[in-house]
């Protein structure tokens, strides 16, 4: 079972995100409405020494969602148990993190629009009474077990908030969405994670960094990494904006932060689907890529972009994608080496 005791420093199981993840909340740039929100609700718990109400996060991979949530039990002094919506399979999965709880502690419960319906009905008594009645073994042999828990606070993080069912997220007493970071912030993110890396770097750098992260913190932290790397390698530890530039361009980073798998993106939906509208699932299928991370990781910064819109019909590239993609003409474009050509895309089967 993928499961996490953590009771000292609180870190996501993810090596890379670890050194570079904020300890504190105050440390934590940007998402400052969702910080003031929170710090409210942390200190009024605090005083009242009771649990936190449960806490929801939406949005996007690598915004800050396990950042908040690691943090908060550090704020409130308490421990927390870390589990992943896909590892609770059958209730009794739930157990082992119900039974280490103790008083006023936090559960995260990381994409927990993956847990089943089986287990989800078990939470609603365990956030609401503090409670849960399993039913252990089948038949005449079964029997339910009734157990009380300390009281504690659920903090649930999903990238697909739609996915959640009315019941489970009405019980969440706040619930928050993470926005995409400006670039100022992520500039002043960059700097600070450059100082924990022992990297040298001047403003314009940072801000180049900044400009190609998609307006997301961990691709910013991935992107100061790689121009280290580069720098380290080629120009023996030495940082100017042109070496960070040359960095980023060797990594097929655009002037845009696009990487690869965001323009194959566009030009399958350009030069496959003749600019759209194109059903998500062909545009995986086409680009053998997996819907999720088609839908989580790439399409989110894409439309926010306008780079790309959804109608009911599909998506469709609009006419600022096809300019990046420097594509004038999309009846004169070349199909793309393995994509093939698709007279009749399917309509949009994809709901969220
Ligand atoms: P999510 O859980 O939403 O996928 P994370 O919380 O794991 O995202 O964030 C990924 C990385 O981005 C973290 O390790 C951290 O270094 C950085 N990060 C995220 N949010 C912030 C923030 N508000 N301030 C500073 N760094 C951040």
């Amino acid at each position: 079972m993928n499961r996490e005791r953590i009771l000292g420093p609180l870190d996501s199981a993810d090596d890379d995100d670890r050194s570079l993840r904020p300890k504190k909340m105050d440390e934590m740039v940007g998402q400052r409405e969702v910080y003031e929100r929170l710090m409210i609700a942390v200190d009024a718990a605090r005083k009242r020494e009771e649990p936190l109400g449960h806490i929801l996060f939406d949005g996007p991979p690598g915004l800050g969602k396990t950042t908040f949530a690691t943090c908060i039990p550090r704020e409130l002094q308490v421990p927390i148990e870390m589990a992943t919506g896909a590892s609770l399979r059958a209730p009794k999965d739930l157990l082992p993190y119900l039974t280490n709880l103790q008083e006023n502690s936090v559960l995260f419960i990381d994409e927990i629009h993956r847990i089943p319906t089986a287990v989800e009905e078990y939470l609603y008594t365990a956030m609401e009474d503090f409670r849960i009645d399993l039913i252990l073994g089948e038949g005449v042999n079964a029997r339910t077990m009734n157990m009380t828990l300390k009281p504690f606070t659920l903090i649930g993080a999903t990238t697909r908030a739609g996915m959640l069912t009315g019941p489970l997220r009405d019980r969440f007493q706040f619930r928050e969405h993470l926005n995409f970071y400006t670039e100022q912030e992520l500039t002043e993110i960059v700097k600070r994670n450059a100082v924990k890396l022992e990297m040298n770097i001047d403003d314009e750098s940072a801000l180049e960094i900044a400009r190609r992260s998609r307006s997301t913190p961990r691709i910013a932290n991935n992107r100061l990494r790689c121009v280290r790397d580069y720098s380290t390698a080629k120009e023996d530890g030495r940082l100017t904006p042109e070496i960070t530039r040359s960095a980023l361009d060797m990594w097929e980073v655009d002037t845009l932060g696009l990487d690869r798998l965001d323009r194959k993106y566009l030009e399958t939906i350009a030069r496959v689907f003749m600019g759209g509208p194109a059903g998500i699932e062909a545009i995986g299928h086409t680009m053998n890529v997996a819907l999720d991370t088609l839908t989580d990781e790439v399409e989110p910064f894409l439309l926010r972009s306008e780079l790309v819109i959804r109608s009911p019909r599909g998506r469709m590239v609009t006419q600022k994608g096809l300019d990046h993609l420097g594509i004038k003409d999309i009846s004169a474009s070349e199909p793309d080496d393995d994509g093939g050509s698709v007279n009749h895309p399917e309509p949009d089967s994809d709901n969220q």
